[in-house]
């Protein structure tokens, strides 16, 4: 039984009011492998062009991913995304967004992956997310989606038809907004609900995450910190650690969803602390076991109920 990843592997480029970096190394997959191989073993799928460094993906295969569904076009460049952030490090704007290998990338999910319990889609074309489910024998215990705004604009049809076959889908607020078309997050989640998934997420930021289901709502904060780098790969970060965490405890309750958004959200605490995947690639058991009582101090208050 196992966590299977599918999403970008890629180069990034992002200004930041406080920096800039040159190409990285990013991808919605790669900072989900990341960090839910923390948590539990994960097998991934991908493609890479002749440019994706080597020690890339053996600093991956050394923390037990597998990559044997991660294709190389050895004649062809990685999918590369710059990025630049506003003031505030919330929002951003896309500055340049170049598919290459993406473009063709057909997944082709291999007999190993087949035992997959928890599914992870990760950001990606979403007639590519879809033909992953459709390729796996048994349906997946959980299928958690993430997209973002680029497909809603590009391939709404798409996007709707792979969201209809997920259990959980994970946006960011103005994702939420712009796919329901409702100001309102409560009305926006309940909107995306009817579309398919029985979960929503939505994540604010710097002000933290909602899980939605049925006519429940639990709400994640995200740690105050004194001084954010680089937010790209936050929500994939917290993605990792929502999927991880679940696939590692094989409970998917809604009480252990809340513990698991409680996870998502102290990974991705720790990936904003420095450029790329540099901080993710350093943590210990005890920085994530610290950042996890620190969340446990932020929320925890005794009431008396009148
Ligand atoms: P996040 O900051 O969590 O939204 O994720 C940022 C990562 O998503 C970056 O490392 C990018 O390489 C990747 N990314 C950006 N645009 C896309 C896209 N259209 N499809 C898939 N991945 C993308």
């Amino acid at each position: 039984m196992s966590l299977v990843v599918v999403g970008t592997m890629a180069f990034d480029a992002i200004e930041t009011p406080f920096g800039k970096s040159d190409k990285i190394i990013g991808g919605a997959a790669t900072y989900i492998a990341w960090c839910a191989s923390n948590f539990t073993p994960v097998k991934q799928i991908s493609v890479v062009g002749g440019d994706f460094p080597e020690e890339e993906l053996q600093a991956l295969a050394d923390r037990q991913v597998d990559l044997e569904a991660v294709q190389i076009k050895k004649d062809e460049k990685s999918f590369f995304w710059s990025g630049k952030y506003h003031m505030d490090m919330n929002t951003r704007d896309t500055l340049d967004t170049q598919l290459n290998v993406l473009a063709n990338f057909q997944p082709v999910v291999p007999d190993s992956y087949q035992d997959c319990e928890f599914l992870m889609l990760g950001n990606l074309v979403p007639a590519v997310q879809r033909s992953v489910i459709t390729q796996l024998k048994n349906r997946p215990r959980l299928i958690v989606m993430d997209t973002m705004n680029f497909w809603m604009e590009v391939a709404m049809d798409e996007l709707k038809a792979t969201i209809a076959m997920v259990d959980v889908l994970m946006v960011n607020d103005s994702e939420a907004r712009q796919l329901s078309g409702d100001y309102s997050l409560v009305r926006a989640a309940a909107t995306i609900m009817q579309m398919g998934p029985k979960y929503v997420i939505i994540k604010k930021g710097e002000h933290g995450a909602l899980l939605f289901h049925e006519n429940k709502v639990f709400f994640a904060p995200a740690l105050p910190l004194e001084e954010v780098f680089d937010p790209t790969g936050a929500g994939d970060t917290f993605a990792g650690g929502f999927i991880g965490h679940l696939a590692r405890t094989k409970d998917i309750s809604f009480e252990n969803m809340k513990t698991a958004i409680i996870i998502g959200s102290a990974m991705a605490s720790y990936c904003v602390e420095k450029f790329g995947t540099q901080r993710l690639r350093e943590l210990s058991k005890e920085d994530i076991a610290n950042r996890l009582s620190d969340f446990v101090q932020l929320v925890n208050f005794d009431i008396k109920l009148y």
